[in-house]
């Protein structure tokens, strides 16, 4: 029978499809255990796709994902494709999926495993249950706006400019999304932009509180100063629940916060996009590294980020926070027996390889659904 659940999975180059493998085991480990099977079909994407078809991202594959209800993504690039043309680099096939799905919210959560707590640069009490979320404006702004350019003026000095601009329309629909995921949390929302010195940063805030005032005042709604929330990030970060912000504070933002929790290899992000006539909303999941040619192919790739990717798949696509909540339980477990891949190794811990920590993480949701 045709699931109705589907879902295309891009391995992509490097680890990709070393740990897209790990997450394969999980979802077959559902379709066994848990009655929930998902529709599974794959694509080639960057690298790997050029090697294929000559093209980063065939029409093919970006009509597949179009038609899926999410779209899973293991990380782009490597050494082999560096010297290609900036068009045809494989960094484009994933700026075209994003382009051509409109995903304009980027949801990058930062949460501390209680194992994991001396991996942070901050101090252990500062960080140990931390569990806060960044939603990033994704497809406007100063990355986009026009003008743009590079002009040589009448004095012989070159000039470079780039333009912030927003409307109304683009800060609401990414705020409704920042709303929406704060009721399902701890029902806190902070808007983040520079309003003191940046006209798009005062319609920023405007809109945020027009909408708060009109669908969301159940929502503790509060606004911050960009380099003052860059500031409380790291002096206490667990004030926050989730944030809001555009597309070149969130950049900033979000790696910043996400540095607070160690490693690369820990770390998923969602990015979403309009919800279409039939309510579904266009969705990719990914984790935050990239392809990580200087491990690749070594079984040393931490498989854990794709995995909670895959887990931010089921709570935000397909309506199953309960088994999203049982893969994050079973990375805790795992992590607090004492299991390390070698980027986040410690000392006393063991080194596993990637397909044991993915073997251990079935044996763990095995014991959790026992
Ligand atoms: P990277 O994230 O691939 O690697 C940075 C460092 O972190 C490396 O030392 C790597 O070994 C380590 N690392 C990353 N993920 C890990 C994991 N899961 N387990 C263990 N260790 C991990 O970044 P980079 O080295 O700057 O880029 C490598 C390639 O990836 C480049 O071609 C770059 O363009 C591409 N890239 C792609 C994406 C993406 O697909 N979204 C994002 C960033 C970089």
């Amino acid at each position: 029978m045709a699931s109705n659940k589907t879902l295309l999975i891009l391995p992509g180059d490097g680890i990709g499809p070393e740990v897209m493998s790990e997450v394969r085991r999980v979802m077959d480990w559902m379709d066994r255990r848990r009655a929930v099977s998902f529709g599974v079909t794959y694509g080639k994407v960057g690298g790997a796709a050029i090697d294929e078809a000559g093209t980063p991202l065939t029409d093919e594959t970006m009509a597949d994902a179009m038609s899926v209800d999410a779209v899973l993504l293991g990380a782009v690039g490597g050494p082999k494709w560096d010297s290609l043309p900036f068009e045809q680099k494989p960094e484009r096939g994933l700026l075209r999926l994003r382009k051509e799905m409109d995903l304009f919210a980027n949801l990058r959560p930062a949460i501390c495993f209680d194992a994991l707590v001396d991996a942070s640069s901050l101090k252990p009490d500062l960080v140990a249950g931390l569990d806060i979320l960044i939603v990033r404006e994704l497809t406007g702004g100063i990355y986009f706006g026009e003008p743009r350019g590079v002009e040589t003026l009448p004095d012989g000095q070159r000039r470079g400019f780039n333009t912030q601009n927003y409307t109304s329309g683009e800060i609401r629909r990414v705020a409704e999304v920042a709303f929406e995921l704060a009721r399902k949390r701890d029902n806190r929302l902070c808007s983040v932009e520079k309003a003191n010195v940046m006209e798009s940063g005062v319609l920023w805030r405007e809109e945020v509180s027009a909408l708060h005032g009109e669908q969301f005042v159940d929502v503790e709604l509060s606004h911050m100063y960009a380099d003052n929330c860059a500031m409380q990030l790291v002096r206490q970060p667990k004030q926050f629940d989730v944030i809001v912000t555009d597309n070149l504070f969130g950049d900033m933002l979000s790696d910043e916060a996400a540095m607070l929790t160690g490693s690369l290899g820990m770390l998923p992000s969602a990015s979403l996009g309009g919800v279409d006539a039939t309510g579904r909303r266009k969705a990719l999941y990914e984790p935050v590294h990239g392809s990580a040619p200087d491990i690749a192919g070594q079984e040393m790739a931490n498989p854990i980020a794709t995995l909670l990717s895959f887990a931010m798949s089921l709570r935000y696509s397909f309506d199953l926070a309960d088994d999203a909540e049982l893969i994050e339980t079973a990375v805790k477990n795992v992590l607090a027996g004492g299991l390390r891949t070698a980027d986040i190794i410690q000392p006393g811990k063991a080194k596993v390889s990637t397909t044991v920590m993915g073997g251990s993480l079935v044996r763990e949701l095995d014991k959790l659904a026992a």
